[in-house]
């Protein structure tokens, strides 16, 4: 069998042999300045990089070229991204779970967590709580359980959480991670009008992925790293992948994520619409110490950095396992979106756990208030975003791509970032918050470029102040 990009099968588009190929030649070319001077300007040309193209940025060890990287990271999430970072929440459904991954402490055989499912009216709390934050958009997240959480009662949650309007609350996009399912379920979803379907390798090394999959339908490496291509033959052209960084050596997993995205891009012409970057960390009867494989603080910068370059229209994301400053870092040099006001465990938003019942998923670490977040962010010059327009604009799959590399999303980001802002400022925010909010919201508005879109989302600010809702472009 040989690497094929555009192969079905998961052994022939993630190839073991070409991971260790490309780690062997990026390992050989690790101080080849010539090459990665060439390749940091092909980088520039915003086209993306080839797995093997990458591996060689990730293993450079001069000083000056990897201020280069950085750089070029900078420079390349500004000109797609802007200052806009995209907010959202995860909502944990259910806790059960028959698989048996040994760094999640929802794994079948940890008796010490507290399990615990929502009820179509615990769901309706816990959403009321977070409208009530100001989030707009949802990960849904649930354990793989076919009793206790089939695909009836995804379906039936997220009509649950779309239906609910609270004062000016509503939630308008929800993501779904769910575990590795089958077309037709897949095609469900998106009848019940998912935005991303989110799923993660974990780790794209086979041998490792079985011995941290030990039991459960999730130990099968084909059906989960497969998962994708079934999301997308049943029409679902947004998907999110990610690797839980630390299971495995960081260069293999980063190398088989490249790699998924070129397969996902050979196979259907569309590449993944984001890619998250977890580390490990501890949770209940989980200690992140067991894990010799975690990644410095520095390491983790560099690997956002060279995905920024290698797939500069893909959106990146992280969560609250990251700490406030390690949040700081990675948002310049490329992630796009990011938690606020994060609960990790069934039922946290509407009701905060005793300790003895803790049914969380990970320790977060950044514990601060949607709120602060927001103020926070706006204090370092960026643009909280609430926006979730494109797809209920019809804006996915190959049809969002060609507006991102045509640059031409940017003016429906810059305007919907701000009306969604300026929503959260009035229905949601501190004083404080409001404040610097709409100062920023003032100076930004003068900088749109089209004057016909400056125009109208001036108009669309003032009707919000007035008291009407849901603009976008
Ligand atoms: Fe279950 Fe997912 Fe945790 Fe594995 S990672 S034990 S599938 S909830
Ligand atoms: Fe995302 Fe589309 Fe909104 Fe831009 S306009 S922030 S790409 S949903």
């Amino acid at each position: 069998m040989a690497y094929q990009a555009d192969s079905s099968k998961a052994e022939e588009f993630i190839k073991h042999e070409e991971i260790l190929n490309t780690l062997r030649y990026a390992e050989g070319n690790k101080n080849n300045r010539a090459l990665i001077e060439e390749l940091i300007e092909k980088a520039a040309l915003c086209k993306g990089l080839s797995h093997r193209e990458a591996a060689v940025l990730l293993e450079c060890e001069q000083t000056d070229l990897t201020e280069r990287i950085f750089h070029l990271a900078k420079k390349i999430k500004q000109k797609f991204y802007g200052n806009r970072i995209v907010m959202f929440a995860p909502l944990y459904l259910s806790n059960y779970c028959v698989n048996g991954c040994v760094y999640c402490p929802y794994h079948a055989k940890n008796k010490t967590i507290a399990r615990k499912k929502l009820t179509q009216e615990e769901i309706r709390r816990e959403v009321i709580a977070l409208q009530d934050m100001g989030h707009k958009r949802l990960a849904l997240e649930a354990g793989e359980h076919p009793l206790q959480s089939p695909i009836e009662y995804i379906l039936e949650a997220i009509r649950t959480i779309y239906s609910i309007r609270h004062k000016n609350g509503t939630i308008r996009r929800v993501n779904v991670n769910i575990a590795a399912t089958t077309v037709e379920n897949y095609r469900k979803l998106k009848e019940a009008g998912i935005g991303t379907y989110i799923l993660f390798q974990e780790t794209y090394h086979k041998q490792n992925y079985e011995a941290l999959h030990p039991t459960g339908p999730k130990s099968n490496y084909a059906y989960h790293t497969e998962a994708m291509d079934r999301a997308m033959e049943a029409g679902i052209d947004d998907v999110g992948i990610g690797v839980l960084f630390g299971l495995n050596t960081y260069r293999y997993d980063f190398i088989g994520l490249l790699m998924h995205a070129e397969h996902l891009e050979a196979r259907f012409g569309v590449g993944p619409h984001t890619i998250s970057v977890p580390r490990i960390c501890s949770a209940d009867d989980i200690d992140a110490g067991d894990f010799p494989n975690a990644v410095s603080d520095d390491t983790f910068s560099k690997i956002v950095a060279v995905i920024r370059i290698s797939v500069p229209y893909t959106g990146m994301i992280i969560s609250t396992r990251e700490s406030q400053a390690s949040r700081a870092r990675v948002l310049e040099l490329g992630v796009s979106q990011i938690s606020g006001g994060s609960r990790t465990s069934v039922g946290g938003y509407a009701e905060k756990e005793l300790p003895q019942e803790n049914s969380a998923q990970f320790d977060v670490s950044d514990t601060r208030t949607l709120d602060e977040i927001v103020s926070w962010l706006l204090d370092l010059g960026y643009i909280p975003s609430f926006c979730t327009a494109c797809y209920r604009e019809g804006r996915t799959g190959d049809r969002f791509m060609s507006l991102v590399k045509s640059g031409q999303i940017a003016n429906c980001c810059g305007p919907n970032a701000l009306m969604t802002l300026k929503e959260y400022l009035e229905d949601y925010a501190s004083e404080d918050t409001r404040k610097k909010g709409l100062a920023l919201i003032r100076k930004e508005t003068d900088q749109i470029p089209n004057p016909k879109i400056r125009e109208i989302a001036i108009r669309n600010l003032k009707e919000i102040a007035a008291g009407k809702r849901d603009f976008r472009f």
